[in-house]
């Protein structure tokens, strides 16, 4: 599977917005978007008019960015949610925020998505009993993810047992101990993050 490798911070900065993709340094003062929130590259500080297509193009961009998630896979979530009843974006977001990867993160066991992703894929947790490695995961209401017993004693999980730094959502109800939570309910368009415009990614797509 291709992967990015270069400086993520080039991310938030070509989309013009702070994505949280490093953990704490996106809260302090090292964070380059802050320092220089130009887009990368000799020509990044020239002004440019930017078009429709333009904006739907990073709106998109911007949301698959967040989520970590490649080209391809991404166009068939939006398929998936294009075929679907209901509102489409919406349907695309849920479907996001779903993935295994996410709800790690939205638990307050990784500072940042990519973090959530790597803790995943290192075999940390369980869903409904079951050992899963799998980041893109799609969880349902009742579906249950857990550190795994015998890794509980591992650091990222002894801090999280000790003090919960973020606010969960109403969606995912959290465990004593905060090292299990529960999928409560479909999470709802005012349940996910506001600053995405997945209009744009509609439009973008039915061009
Ligand atoms: Fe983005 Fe975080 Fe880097 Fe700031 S520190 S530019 S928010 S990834």
């Amino acid at each position: 599977m291709g992967r990015y490798t270069e400086s993520v911070c080039r991310i938030c900065r070509r989309e013009g917005a702070k994505l949280f993709l490093k953990g704490t340094r996106c809260y302090s003062k090292k964070c380059s978007f802050e320092r220089r929130p130009t887009p990368p590259g000799q020509h990044g500080v020239r002004r440019r008019k930017v078009g429709e297509y333009g904006l739907q193009l990073r709106e998109k961009q911007k949301v698959r960015r967040t989520y970590g998630v490649l080209e391809r896979q991404f166009r068939n979530y939006f398929n998936e949610a294009e075929s679907r009843p209901g509102v489409t974006g919406e349907s695309l977001l849920r479907s996001l925020e779903l993935r295994l990867d996410n709800v790690v993160y939205r638990m307050g066991l990784a500072s940042s998505r990519p973090q959530a992703r790597q803790l995943v894929a290192h075999g940390h947790f369980a869903v409904n009993g079951r050992a899963t490695n799998v980041p893109s995961y799609r969880l349902k209401p009742g579906d249950r993810v857990t550190v795994r017993e015998s890794h509980r004693t591992r650091d990222p999980f002894k801090a999280a047992a000790q003090n919960r730094t973020s606010q969960p959502p109403e969606w995912l109800s959290i465990e004593p101990g905060n090292l299990g939570a529960s999928i409560a309910a479909l999470p709802r368009r005012d349940q996910m993050p506001l600053d995405l415009n997945e209009q744009l990614v509609v439009e973008y797509y039915s061009r």
